[in-house]
């Protein structure tokens, strides 16, 4: 896409107005452009309400993310999670994952193509960073995933590929973009938030104003295990990542999620166990185990034995702690983080 064409979907209703003014259209007409590319019209051709040659001038000047479907995968259980690898203008490649629940849809979308976190067990965080993806990018993800089902997505969870605090700036625009009664009108209660943990960002959030749900992936109980899984535990120390929780907590007085992947070995024995939960007793929050999705050819590491799981739950629920270990939904699709894409489509 040419440098200087403004992505309508990466903008607020406000800009989008700011800008036609300056090109001499009327106010009113970037309350239709804009209604447009919300609905997930992707042309300004097919924008039947605006007169030809400002549709033109609209071409001239602006651009709706479009991304196009690579590949789709279904799982066969029946849980019906559906996987997305979608292809970029730039030809890189992305993940989206469509799960659906009880309460409605749910989509788990990428922030970043690749990721330069480096976490040992993770497929994207193996295979590097390339770039930020821009709001319009995030938002159509979602966008592409409801036209295809014919479906509305009522949740969100940045939990795709990418760490969304590394794109700070452009996934704050986005989740504004998402939750405006302007843009797609998602309630800020079912958005969340995955991050591995960058200590100052956390701070940052808490005074957005966007009362996400703030997922935290832990997976270790010390700065030890912690380290040696995830690189960033070398910048920000343990002590420090729980006390950044702890102010998130009491600011947007929402439950906070430790996500702890058990790897066999590594961090799924007892005193793991009682070492995290002394640690965050008392703390509003709820734990949630995940097993180590062992397709994941990025690294050696193995998932817990289901015995160890369980204890280690039991452990947990013995010191007052709220935990589940997370059903895997899609895993017979390659659903967790980047194993699609690193799988070479
Ligand atoms: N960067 C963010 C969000 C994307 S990763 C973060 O790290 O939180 C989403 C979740 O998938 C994280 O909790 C991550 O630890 C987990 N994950 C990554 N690779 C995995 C694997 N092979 N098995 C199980 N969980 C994995
Ligand atoms: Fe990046 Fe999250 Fe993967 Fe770590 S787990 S490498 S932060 S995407």
């Amino acid at each position: 896409m040419s440098a200087q064409l403004l992505d309508v979907k990466s903008m607020f209703k406000s800009e989008l107005e700011e800008k036609l003014l300056e090109l001499g259209l009327v106010k009113y007409r970037a309350s239709q452009v804009y209604g447009w590319a919300m609905a997930g019209i992707n042309s300004f051709s097919d924008m039947s309400n605006v007169p030809l040659t400002e549709r033109k001038l609209l071409d001239r000047n602006f651009f709706l993310e479009n991304l196009v479907v690579k590949k789709a995968l279904i799982s066969d259980k029946k849980d019906e999670t559906r996987k997305y690898l979608f292809k970029l203008s730039d030809d890189n490649y992305i993940e989206s994952v469509l799960l659906k629940y009880k309460y409605g849809y749910t989509a788990c979308i990428s922030t970043q193509v690749g990721c330069r976190m480096g976490c040992k067990f993770c497929a994207t965080g193996m295979s590097g960073f390339i770039r930020n993806l821009t709001p319009g990018e995030m938002l159509e993800q979602i966008q592409k995933m409801n036209s295809i089902n014919k479906i509305k997505i009522s949740h969100v969870v940045l939990m795709g590929m990418g760490e969304p605090l590394d794109n700070y700036e452009n996934v704050i625009k986005f989740l504004n973009i998402l939750t405006d009664a302007n843009g797609l009108n998602i309630s800020k209660r079912n958005v969340s938030l995955s991050t591995c943990g960058i200590v100052n960002k956390i701070y940052d959030l808490s005074n957005e104003n966007l009362a996400l749900t703030l997922s935290v992936s832990l997976h270790a109980s010390n700065d030890k295990i912690r380290k040696n899984l995830m690189p960033v535990g070398k910048k920000f120390s343990f002590d420090d990542l729980l006390k950044a929780c702890k102010h998130y907590v009491k600011k947007v007085k929402r439950r906070i999620s430790f996500e702890y992947t058990l790897i066999s070995g590594v961090n799924d024995s007892v005193e793991c166990a009682l070492e995290l939960a002394s640690k965050i007793k008392g703390m509003l929050c709820h734990v949630n185990l995940i097993n180590l999705n062992k397709t994941c050819k990025a690294s050696s590491l193995l998932p817990s034995t289901i015995v160890s799981a369980n204890k280690f739950k039991n452990t947990l629920l013995r010191k007052g702690i709220n935990v589940t270990i997370r059903r895997n939904l899609g895993s017979d699709i390659r659903a967790s983080c980047g194993q699609l894409r690193a799988s070479g489509v």
